[in-house]
């Protein structure tokens, strides 16, 4: 059997992968990872966790690349069932080039109350672009899910997906991550200050002034 390609790649996402459980923002076979790949000649080509494995039992060998349609490029591996959704952000979004998507615990506190998260706290809006909206829900794995993430999305960096989780999309799986880890503590931030009284958004101006810093650094800057 060749050795699998794209070898940096497949760590980086078995790392991404690894921290993400460390963290707790995984169980069993839920949540997935993607990487955009930039292969000669321009082909669409993305590397992907496969479906229904435990990431215990998951190593570099098991993830899958598939090309634009979803076809496994190289192995037999069955890609995630999510894939759709990873699918139609990359599409609808080229500055983004990896894709962490979880079912995390508060983030989905957020999914199931159908609880749009307003900028709360700065990095919120330099690291993610602004609040965190929530997605139309969509049956997992359809293409309707992935339009509704798209749409929630918008220009930003992360989105929850009403009744299922959250997802963050970056230009690096390394932004990604840190994405979804800011997700996950803002969701906590918000659940508990709700019960305290609310929480308070941040002043207009400053908003204002860390969304144009968020656009200047995604090369968004223009669009707003
Ligand atoms: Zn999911």
């Amino acid at each position: 059997m060749p050795a699998p390609t794209y070898r940096t790649e497949r760590e980086q996402i078995m790392a991404t992968v690894r921290e993400l459980d460390r963290r707790g923002l995984v169980s069993g076979s839920s949540g997935n990872v993607s990487m955009r790949l930039q292969p000669e000649g321009g082909n669409d080509r993305y590397l992907i966790t496969p479906a229904g494995i435990t990431y215990d039992e998951l190593d570099e060998n098991g993830l899958v690349i598939v090309d634009g349609d979803l076809e496994p490029v190289d192995s037999e591996i069955v890609p995630s069932t999510e894939s759709l959704l990873h699918l139609g952000i990359y599409r609808g979004r080229p500055d983004v080039n990896a894709i962490v998507h979880t079912h995390s615990l508060y983030a989905s506190v957020a999914a199931v109350t159908c609880t749009h998260i307003p900028p709360i706290v700065d990095e919120m809006v330099v690291y993610i672009g602004g609040a965190i909206e929530v997605a139309e829900y969509g049956f997992p794995g359809t293409d309707e899910l992935a339009a509704a993430g798209l749409e929630a999305l918008g220009d930003r960096r992360a989105v929850i997906l009403r009744n299922h989780g959250m997802c963050a999309a970056a230009p690096t799986l390394k932004e990604a991550l840190r994405v979804a880890i800011l997700v996950e503590r803002v969701a906590q931030i918000f659940v508990h200050a709700e019960t305290m009284g609310g929480a308070t958004e941040l002043p207009d101006y400053a908003i204002e002034t860390e969304r144009q810093v968020y656009l200047m650094r995604s090369g968004l800057a223009g669009t707003d």
